[in-house]
């Protein structure tokens, strides 16, 4: 009977931790990429294009939503143009699509844009992941976009973003109040705010260090996870199918500059 009680609870403790793996393969999946912007527009579009702002808007929702996996997912990673929000950003489109972040970055980022939310702030993302040869292009366009070149920015690692604040349907660059609420959350959630520099002074951009700078990442050094690292149960894969979607767009931006 002794016997039988300690198969019945092994056999029960299996099926728990066969059923918890499931649900770790699961966060595999989940690793989504969806395209909000399909056609690329100009500034002027975007402003006019209430479905461009919908959209900004969904990208919460989108993100959490499970979408088929495939090697060439990356392609429906969104862009914008080059205009786009009122700024030349040069001739290279931007990946602004939340997916192609780190996936513990991305939970952080996803909690700016909902604690600022509830503060009644509403973020749109500028940019996300940067290949090399966007990177390289901002760097020739001067000082006032960035000081690092190709490789030496977290957002070759996935691991930065840059957002802006949306009021009343437009991008607003210069509210130093607005800027100081968003960096106070993006601080409090642990992230490193570009608002604390002076060149150049960049208060969309966040970051995560993970406690290395951009050459141990470049050397292939895995980034320190603070807390909860239960809930990455699949990281390893998550990055290394990342690593993939980051190589094709690497491969495309680089295509782009050659020509
Ligand atoms: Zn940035």
């Amino acid at each position: 009977m002794r016997y039988c009680l300690k198969t019945a609870f092994f056999a029960f403790f299996s099926l728990i931790t066969v059923y918890a793996t499931s649900q770790g393969r699961m966060h595999a999946t989940s690793l989504s990429f969806h395209s909000l912007f399909e056609n690329q527009m100009s500034g002027e579009d975007i402003l006019r294009n209430s479905a461009w702002l919908d959209s900004i808007r969904s990208v919460e929702k989108a993100a959490l939503q499970i979408y088929e996996d495939t090697v060439r997912s990356w392609k429906k990673w969104s862009c914008v143009g080059n205009h786009a929000f009122g700024k030349n950003r040069g001739e290279i489109p931007m990946i602004n699509d939340v997916n192609a972040l780190h996936p513990y970055f991305r939970d952080q980022v996803q909690q700016l844009i909902t604690i600022c939310k509830e503060k009644g702030i509403e973020l749109a993302f500028v940019e996300t992941y940067r290949t090399h040869a966007k990177q390289a292009e901002y760097k020739g366009m001067g000082k006032k976009y960035t000081r690092s070149g190709a490789g030496k920015s977290k957002h070759q690692y996935g691991m930065a973003v840059d957002v802006v604040p949306i009021v009343n349907d437009s991008a607003v660059w210069h509210d130093a109040v607005l800027w100081r609420k968003i960096g106070v959350v993006g601080e409090r959630l642990g992230l490193r705010w570009g608002g604390r520099w002076r060149r150049p002074f960049d208060p969309g951009h966040f970051e995560w260090t993970g406690g290395l700078n951009t050459v141990d990442l470049a050397s292939g050094r895995k980034p320190f996870i603070p807390k909860q690292k239960e809930l990455y149960p699949c990281l390893d894969q998550d990055i290394n199918q990342l690593k993939k979607y980051w190589a094709a767009w690497e491969a495309e931006q680089s295509a782009l500059t050659r020509k």
